[in-house]
């Protein structure tokens, strides 16, 4: 009752006040997923056109870089003309922040996204308002093929919870509205886990939503402790590699299907599993993809006209699935999986384990001068912070970093800092974002 009032109530509400059409959007999309695949084509084009056409007229950099490479938006008259254009890279980004953003867009009016991205790179992107209305639209539009529906409660496990930082309104909204449990994956103990479970088995999610090792090992610890009520109708995993080890696990102690999502913060979503879970749907409707021979993608952002993304070479790899169609009768194109950002739980000498993916996500968006960053925990009081910086590298900055370990690990952890060029990817293309060498024993403790 409280789920369909919240869905057909309490939703339109909040998007009328904040005069948000994406509930409109939502509509047509979940109409238009079914277009057959060439009809779904034919509006990318059209809409990458439009996006070209916009950059080369709005935004400096692009107009720059264009002409030096003998590249124009009227010489566009299939997808696969777009490779005519350079590749955009996160050095790109760094190096031509305001030069990216389009005439007429004032850079304080829009939504900033911080971000440490898929290879521990810090940007910030800027995304205009009814850009992000229709990318929430295409990402509620997804999420429902988890077997969700927008009204249910969330349960997010996740670092730094999105309300805390609005303080009091993020709360009620939270509360009214989103409705989400959080267990903070910064700050992992086996008493915080257990609160959380009472939590999700009290307040029965419709959403169990959260990174790959972190939803695994929460299903370790529901597993261990016998906990087998937990009935979710979806559950989402995010931002990293899902293993299809961990994925038995989950499934096996909710009793639900997992569905593997791809996406990051410059962009939002760029793909999903359906319900065949049988390769990620691109969202055709707000990215165009491109999967080059070396696998590397490339994400063409065809809603955001504040800072258009135009063949952004995002940092994961991805395998094709080389033109098969999905049995679920949707037009959307495949990819077949994503070999994208792995990153170890570490420990601390108290005992609490803390995700890797948003660890450094934390020390990539607050130490000054980073221009990327990894974490090795050689031992429980020993890490390794290796780190690519730039000019805003600083004496206040390596500051930051004694406060950032003291705050997160304790006193008494002994922290090198090495100065690095690259941080390179492995074989595979995966980006291992944190390394430990030693909590593999205390989440066996946990599982066993
Ligand atoms: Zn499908």
């Amino acid at each position: 009752m409280l789920d369909f009032l919240n869905r057909h109530l309490m939703h339109p509400l909040a998007a009328r006040r904040a005069r948000s059409r994406h509930l409109d959007y939502l509509r047509v999309l979940e109409r238009t997923q079914y277009d057959p695949p060439e009809v779904v084509r034919a509006r990318q084009l059209v809409a990458l056109k439009v996006q070209l056409r916009h950059a080369y007229d709005t935004v400096p950099y692009y107009r720059a870089a264009w002409r030096a490479a003998g590249a124009h938006p009227d010489d566009v008259r299939s997808l696969a003309d777009l490779e005519a254009f350079p590749v955009l890279t996160k050095a790109d980004i760094r190096r031509h922040e305001r030069d990216l953003i389009a005439a007429g867009y004032d850079p304080a009016k829009l939504r900033l996204k911080r971000t440490s991205g898929s290879t521990g790179v810090p940007l910030n992107i800027r995304i205009d308002e009814p850009a992000a209305r229709w990318k929430l639209a295409c990402t509620v539009r997804s999420d429902e093929w988890s077997g969700w529906r927008l009204g249910q409660r969330v349960a997010k496990v996740w670092g730094n919870p999105e309300y805390r930082q609005f303080g009091l309104r993020g709360r009620l909204r939270n509360h009214l509205l989103d409705r989400a449990v959080y267990l903070d994956t910064l700050d992992l103990t086996p008493g915080r886990i257990a609160a959380f479970v009472a939590a999700i088995r009290r307040h029965r999610p419709g959403l169990v939503f959260g990174h790959a090792h972190s939803l695994y090992l929460l299903a370790c610890a529901m597993k261990k402790a016998g906990v087998d009520d937990v009935r979710p109708n979806g559950i989402i995993s995010t931002a990293m590699i899902l293993h299809d080890w961990q994925r038995v696990v989950i499934e096996q102690v909710f009793g639900c299907p997992v569905t593997n999502r791809y996406g990051c913060e410059e962009v939002s979503l760029i793909a999903s599993e359906c319900e065949a879970h049988h390769g990620l749907h691109l969202n055709a409707d707000s990215v165009y993809a491109e999967v080059p021979a070396d696998g590397k993608l490339l994400v063409t952002d065809l809603s955001n006209r504040a800072m258009p993304l135009i063949r952004y070479r995002i940092g994961d790899v991805v395998v094709s699935a080389g033109g098969r169609l999905c049995r679920c009768g949707r037009g959307l194109p495949l990819i077949e999986r994503v070999e994208g950002r792995e990153a170890d739980y570490v420990v601390t000498p108290a005992g609490r384990l803390i995700s890797g993916i948003s660890l450094t996500e934390n020390f990539a968006l607050h130490i000054p001068g980073t221009a990327q960053v990894q974490v090795v925990q050689e031992t429980v009081h020993h890490l390794r912070i290796r780190m690519v910086a730039d000019a805003g590298f600083d004496a206040a900055a390596r500051r930051k970093v004694a406060e950032l370990v003291r705050e997160t690990f304790g006193p008494g952890v002994r922290w090198d800092l090495e100065l690095v060029d690259a941080i390179p990817q492995e074989a595979s293309g995966k980006y291992r974002f944190c390394i430990s060498h030693v909590a593999r024993d205390h989440l066996r403790a946990l599982s066993a």
